[in-house]
């Protein structure tokens, strides 16, 4: 390898691009049309295109993903409390307290890091409204046992599927599951509209009430009926939508190569723990690459390793750390919920770097860097 590739930087990731003359047709004929914004020509053939790719009957595009979950937990009028999980990005948490909701904390599985559904049911009081699940990583949630409960408890389920975009679960979209889901097209996701979301249910009770809050509540010139904001998908996100879209399929294909090649080198180092999902069953998007790094059979810990690859020039994230419960803005709420598995795997958790562009001979280099520190360790004892 020559010195350049030994010195070269790798970050976590990198936002994926169309072709730029795909992306110059759209700007050009958005100069000529001057319609920039407010449900334009190219976020109505988006919003089609995502409703047939997702297969739900109701979608709407925003300005981006937290915004979506925020209005989707507004139209859907809830009150009191809401099951989530703490081991997520702060816009899960940030949208259930800015609608005055409490949190409630549920701990996760260590096996895939999304909320224990064995664990929500002893967490309902007469106070609870919904549950709010995250399919983290793009690990799907257990979709069946919590529409179980949800049932039973006449609760409703609000997926944040920030990392979930165009993921099966058995044949069957993710964005089905639960009363509604929330996408985010944020640049550093699987599928980007540089910044951007949608929401998507098959309520359309829901839907309209969402599309009447992201316009700020406005009913028609005269007639002002909710207090929404303004949170609106523009026309060149849009059209960057139009183009990625197209490409989406290839791109993770690319990814799933990468992917693999790490799972089948990481699997065999003792001490480092890949998530675990139903292989059969789930058709990832393959943007994320997280390991739990168990300090006693890897010989270093979690937070050594992060600092041993930004040496080299491996920028890898300690994702999600820490969980959202233990955020400073928290600290005076007394939220409800014990979470210790969530709190110890935030401490060992780090993600490694994942993207379209992202080349198979940096990913060998990534392995070989984790492997050795196994090694020196090992000859050590
Ligand atoms: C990115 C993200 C969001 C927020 O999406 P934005 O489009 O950035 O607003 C929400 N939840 C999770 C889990 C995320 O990773």
């Amino acid at each position: 390898m020559s010195n350049n590739v030994m010195n070269e930087e790798i970050y976590v990731t990198k936002p994926v691009l169309p072709p730029f003359e795909e992306y110059e047709e759209y700007l050009r004929d958005i100069w000529n049309t001057h319609q920039l914004t407010n449900l334009g020509k190219y976020t109505l053939e988006f919003i089609g295109q995502l409703k047939e790719y997702l297969d739900v009957e109701q979608c709407l595009t925003l300005c981006n993903g937290h915004m979506a979950l925020e209005m989707i937990l507004q139209a859907m009028n809830l009150s009191g409390e809401v099951i989530t999980t703490p081991f997520t990005f702060a816009s899960t948490t940030h949208a259930i307290v800015r609608n005055g909701l409490t949190p409630v904390f549920c701990d996760i599985k260590e096996s895939d890091c999304t909320i224990d559904a064995d664990k929500i049911e002893s967490l309902i009081t007469d106070k609870t409204s919904a549950i709010v699940p995250v399919h983290v990583y793009g690990m799907p949630c257990d979709i069946k046992k919590i529409e179980e409960i949800a049932k039973k408890h006449n609760l409703k389920v609000i997926y944040d599927a920030a990392h979930a975009f165009g993921e099966k679960v058995n044949g069957e979209s993710i964005a089905k599951a639960g009363d509604a889901s929330m996408f985010s097209f944020h640049a550093t996701k699987a599928f980007n509209t540089i910044e951007g979301g949608c929401a998507v249910t098959n309520d359309y009770d829901v839907i309209k009430r969402v599309y009447q809050l992201h316009n700020f509540g406005i009913m028609d010139e005269e007639n002002v009926e909710y207090v929404g904001a303004n949170a609106k998908m523009n026309e060149f996100q849009a059209a960057m939508g139009l183009c990625n879209l197209k490409h989406f399929e290839e791109n993770r294909l690319k990814r799933k190569k990468l992917y693999d090649y790490y799972r089948e080198r990481l699997s065999k180092i003792k001490g480092i723990q890949l998530l675990k999902y139903d292989e059969d069953a789930v058709e990832l998007n393959y943007t994320y690459c997280p390991i739990i790094v168990n300090e006693d059979d890897y010989g270093i810990n979690r937070d050594d390793l992060h600092k041993l690859l930004g040496e080299q020039g491996i920028h890898v994230r300690k994702y999600f750390y820490p969980i959202t419960n233990e955020f400073a803005c928290y600290k005076d709420f007394d939220f409800n919920g014990d979470v210790p598995i969530a709190h110890r795997v935030s401490r060992q958790i780090l993600t490694l770097p994942l993207y379209t562009d992202l080349e198979m001979y940096q990913v060998q280099r990534i392995c070989d860097l984790i492997e050795k520190r196994e090694m020196k360790n090992e000859s050590r004892n």
